[in-house]
């Protein structure tokens, strides 16, 4: 069976640490990290900008340094 397997970021927010690697590596910039607007909370809230820019590469998932987005189905 043949399956269109296009992958795209999900986010686990509670492990996000907002150092925003993911944004400066996504090749088409359709990731963005919102502020948590708190300053007791050190979490972003990362986010699929546009999802139809995503080139399902996975490099946001690879690079994020606490594992906070892994690639689902879409
Ligand atoms: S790379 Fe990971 S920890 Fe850093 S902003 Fe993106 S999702 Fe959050
Ligand atoms: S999978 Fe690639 S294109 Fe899609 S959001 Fe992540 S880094 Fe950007």
């Amino acid at each position: 069976m043949k399956t269109d397997a296009r992958p795209i970021p999900a986010f686990k927010r509670k492990k996000c640490m907002a150092c925003k690697i993911c944004v400066d590596d996504c090749p088409v910039s359709c990731i963005g990290v919102a502020p948590s607007g708190s300053a007791k909370d050190p979490h972003g809230y990362p986010f699929l900008e546009d999802e139809t820019r995503c080139i399902h590469c996975g490099q946001c998932a690879d690079n994020c340094p606490v594992e906070a987005i892994r690639m689902v189905a879409a």
